[in-house]
């Protein structure tokens, strides 16, 4: 039974640096569960002087302990280790994972926790497995590279899978030898703190990873300037990238990987499997409420198929179990918050006014005190320029279009900004390849839709959609500096 009562739910919360929990709180912001609606704590919010001090701590662990120098099987130990603690804590974890975000606590302790596990894992077993190269000199010569970590990393994580995105920043971060400091979203604090302590417990040095709480305007933004930080990873909206990527530009040059905004399309040609094309774009819409950043929100079919693939689509999309995050019979997700439902709200209705019609859905689901539950919402009758095609919506709301052929369908599924991902439907290899190379998107998926557990499959945008690569070897090397030498041998 994974049920919890919430109230009683004990919750490390402050920042966590150079291994110690650091509880004082001048300036603090409430954090609300988005199940409910309730504010259930406060967090720090990190001024200068405590991202200073962060930095300073990962600086210093950095160069007295010797975690980047030594034989990098020894670091890969540590982090399986800390992969093995995730996974021995994997309830507490998922609890707090489901306190005070939107991840219902069955997906939190069957997905979330095991697969940030995973995630430690893949990178730990990468540290040893990488190297420079010698190069093609005379032989009086050696030339030759040298890669190393770039010292301290920030990374800022969103809210939507808060523990999960932590890995995919930390982890490939940690394994190259670098130290992290993490931002976690204001939104979702808490769990973060606990797997900071889960990994001092395995072995990592303390100051190797700390975490800072706050905003982002202050804390994320006094984070991202700070001389002390030689590489940034941030996973959120575009506008805030780009703020990032001012933010920094005006202290110094530093390396960036950044995974932004979606508005991915599902294209179904006439020779898809309408059940399949249905489940898929049903889940790909419906998961953690559309709060994803490869949330396939455009559906974009065939005339032909058309009617059948929205009624399928529909009757799947309203037989969701919407619930609070801490019963284990829910399965659809609450909005973060009542501003984000607001937001989902407005954009509906706007392409409601601009000629679209709701299927489905356009309402709040009733009965939850105080959380925000978005009814699953199908708009038909759409257009590229209108409101819910265009922007990124983070809500459970799929736009339909159709098309006649290929051609078209492909250039309705071209968003003019965003290129994360897209799903196709279809039975016919050649078409499939065609639009995969069409397609200008950083991740395609062909008869499915959504990632599996090939971590070294890469991830990441195109267009305004990043900068770089999360998972994959190039999220690895995306944490290392190369280094050449030449050298004079004589002869
Ligand atoms: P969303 O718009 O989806 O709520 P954001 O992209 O704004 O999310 O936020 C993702 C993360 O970026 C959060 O941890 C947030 O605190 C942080 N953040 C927001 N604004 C800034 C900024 N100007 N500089 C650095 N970090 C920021």
């Amino acid at each position: 039974m994974l049920d919890f009562d919430p109230a009683s739910q004990p919750a490390p919360n402050g920042h966590f640096i150079n291994g110690k929990l650091d509880t004082g709180i001048s300036q603090s912001l409430p954090v609300h569960r988005p199940s409910d609606g309730k504010a259930f704590t406060e967090i720090p919010v990190a001024d200068s002087e405590t991202v200073d001090h962060a930095v300073g701590s990962a600086l210093g662990a950095y160069r007295r302990t010797d975690w980047a120098r030594q034989a990098p099987r020894n670091r890969a130990l540590v982090l399986c280790r800390w992969a093995d603690l995730v996974d021995d804590h994997c309830i507490e974890l998922a609890q707090l994972e489901a306190l005070g975000s939107t991840r219902p606590i069955a997906q939190a302790a069957g997905w979330d926790v095991p697969y940030l596990a995973k995630t430690i894992r893949f990178f730990a077993e990468l540290a040893d497995k990488h190297g420079g190269e010698v190069a093609a000199t005379a032989d009086s010569q050696l030339g030759f590279t040298l890669t190393e970590p770039y010292g301290v990393v920030a990374a800022i994580a969103p809210w939507n899978f808060p523990l999960v995105m932590a890995g995919w920043k930390l982890a490939p971060a940690l394994a190259a030898g670098n130290a992290v400091v993490l931002k976690p979203s204001e939104l979702t604090p808490l769990s973060v703190v606990r797997l900071a302590q889960l990994a001092v417990e395995a072995g990592v040095p303390p100051g190797i990873f700390n975490v800072i709480q706050g905003d982002g305007k202050q804390s994320g933004e006094a984070l991202c300037r700070h001389p002390g930080v030689s590489k940034i990873t941030f996973t959120g909206s575009t506008a805030t990238g780009a703020a990032i990527m001012a933010a920094s530009a005006a202290s110094g040059i530093k390396p960036m990987t950044l995974e932004l905004g979606g508005k991915s399309p599902q294209i179904v040609f006439h020779d898809a499997d309408p059940d399949l094309a249905a489940r898929c774009v049903a889940r790909g819409i419906l998961g953690n409420a559309g709060q994803v950043c490869v949330a396939g929100s455009r559906l974009i079919v065939h005339r032909r198929l058309r009617d059948e693939v929205v009624e399928r689509t529909a009757a799947l999309m309203s037989q969701v179990s919407p619930g609070p995050t801490w019963h284990e019979a829910t399965g659809f997700s609450p909005i973060i918050s009542r501003k984000q439902y607001d937001r989902v709200d407005r954009i509906v209705k706007s392409t409601i006014g601009q000629g679209a019609e709701p299927l489905i859905g356009n309402r709040e689901m009733e009965g939850f005190d105080g959380g925000a539950f978005y009814a699953p919402t199908i708009l038909t009758g759409v257009t590229g320029e209108m409101d819910a095609a265009r922007k990124e919506v983070f809500g459970p709301v799929l736009t339909v279009q159709d098309f006649e052929d290929e051609e078209e369908g492909l250039m309705l599924a071209d968003h003019p900004e965003y290129g994360l991902a897209a799903g196709l439907y279809t039975k016919d290899l050649s078409r499939a390849l065609r639009a995969v190379r069409h397609l200008e998107v950083g991740t395609i998926w062909v008869n499915r839709y959504g990632r599996s557990e090939d971590l070294i499959i890469p991830t990441g945008g195109y267009k305004r959609s990043g900068i770089g690569k999360d998972l994959g070897r190039q999220a690895f090397e995306a944490n290392l500096q190369t280094k050449s030498a030449l050298i004079e041998i004589g002869t």
